[in-house]
């Protein structure tokens, strides 16, 4: 009943708040992004047709960035707000119209996603209180990853932590794994169904292999920390290392966090950037006093990467190709290569051409003669997010 008007996503982040007006068609009406909400710089910046315009909102939070987003999108006819929310522990399996338990539940989840659930909350709460009439819909990070079996999602540890405590393997990064390896088995033309696994590389990094599109693993687990190297985060570290720094070394449990989700990554490897660009950059250049280890990031960073992937290749029953897709993923052709490398005892293949084209568009970089198949998919977690929400009004 709702398909000719538009979704609007919120992405509320603590500090930060995304949002975009999305057609049934998938077109992007207008988006933007509200950076350092609270602070004297707070700041919406935004695109309408074409056109980018920045509007100082000095000491606004959420609330009050919503009321100016909502203000903006006044001429368009808005049928439903899709919100991203991070947790959704083992409550949610797909996407929820937003009611009194699914906020409880959400509530509930946050300990398990400190920062970002109770930031996702005021997000919904500020747009109930602007549009009350409309519905709500919680798309979570972790409901993709639902489908994977225990000997995915549990850590060896004693039961009692599971079943009282919620410790295990969550996954995150789950409405882009869901969106790429959908695309990615509408272009195919491999017999279905397919397995895939899917890299996500941007500032975060994951891993997963879906089955005839149901997740089975991914790389990270109870929280966004495991699995691989990404931009600040150390990825998978050995646990005794963390008993390391606290008994021996005297850190603190923060100053732990802060180490290895901050202070770690390419930017610990390489002691100067977590963007992956500028690493390129300095390790082409004999002059730098950081080509060695900008270098060594990129080296160890394509490394793990590869060697999840090769762990996600056991998930599933058969392997159809790989996806590539994030900041990293979709633009970064050396990247692509040098993973791909790692990985040809799997039958991975990337022609170079192919591979080193620049467009930001959906295609397959394999040899025409490879066994499996690689694509390179950009990522589009807004529009999964309007899709999943039209999918439940
Ligand atoms: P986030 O996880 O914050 O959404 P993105 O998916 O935007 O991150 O990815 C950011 C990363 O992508 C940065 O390391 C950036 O340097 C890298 N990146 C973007 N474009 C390129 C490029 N052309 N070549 C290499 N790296 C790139």
């Amino acid at each position: 009943m709702t398909s000719n008007i538009s979704i609007l996503v919120i992405n509320c982040g603590s500090s930060s708040l995304k949002f975009s007006l999305i057609t049934a068609s998938g077109d992007q009406l207008i988006q933007g992004i509200a950076e350092q909400l609270g602070t004297a710089d707070a700041a919406l910046s935004f695109e309408r047709e074409g056109i980018d315009r920045v509007i100082s909102i000095s000491g606004a939070d959420h609330k009050q960035v919503l009321d100016a987003v909502f203000g903006e999108i006044k001429d368009f006819a808005v049928a439903a707000i899709g919100h991203r929310v991070v947790h959704g522990g083992e409550d949610f399996k797909t996407a929820a119209l937003i009611d009194a338990d699914v906020l409880a539940a959400i509530e509930k989840n946050s300990s398990l996603a400190p920062l970002h659930n109770p930031a996702n909350l005021v997000g919904i709460k500020a747009a109930q209180t602007a549009y009350p009439s409309l519905p709500q819909v919680a798309v979570f990070d972790t409901a993709f990853h639902q489908t994977m079996p225990p000997v995915a999602y549990r850590y060896a540890l004693p039961e009692p932590l599971y079943t009282e405590q919620g410790i295990r393997r969550y996954g995150f990064h789950g409405t882009s794994h869901a969106y790429v390896s959908r695309r990615a088995s509408q272009l195919s033309e491999a017999p279905a169904p397919h397995g895939w696994v899917c890299a996500h590389l941007g500032n975060g990094a994951s891993t997963c292999a879906i089955f005839d599109g149901k997740s089975l693993d991914t790389s990270m687990g109870l929280t966004p920390l495991e699995g691989l190297v990404m931009g600040t985060r150390s990825g998978s570290i050995d646990p005794g290392l963390i008993i390391h720094l606290i008994s021996r070394l005297g850190y603190s449990a923060d100053e732990v966090d802060g180490l290895l989700n901050k202070k770690s990554g390419l930017l610990g490897l390489s002691g100067t950037t977590n963007d992956m660009r500028e690493l390129g950059e300095l390790a082409a250049d004999p002059q730098s006093q950081h080509q060695t280890s900008a270098q060594l990031a990129i080296d160890v960073f394509c490394y793990k990467a590869a060697q999840s992937i090769s762990a996600m290749i056991c998930a599933l029953p058969t392997f159809t190709g790989l996806l590539f897709t994030g900041g990293i993923g979709e633009n970064a052709h050396p990247i692509r290569a040098q993973i791909c490398g790692h990985l040809q005892h799997f039958g991975l293949s990337i022609d170079t051409e192919a591979n080193q084209t620049r467009k930001p568009a959906e295609r397959c970089i394999s040899c025409i003669d490879s066994t499996r198949q690689v694509w390179v998919i950009p990522t589009d977690e807004e529009g999964q997010i309007a899709f999943d929400t039209r999918q439940l009004i």
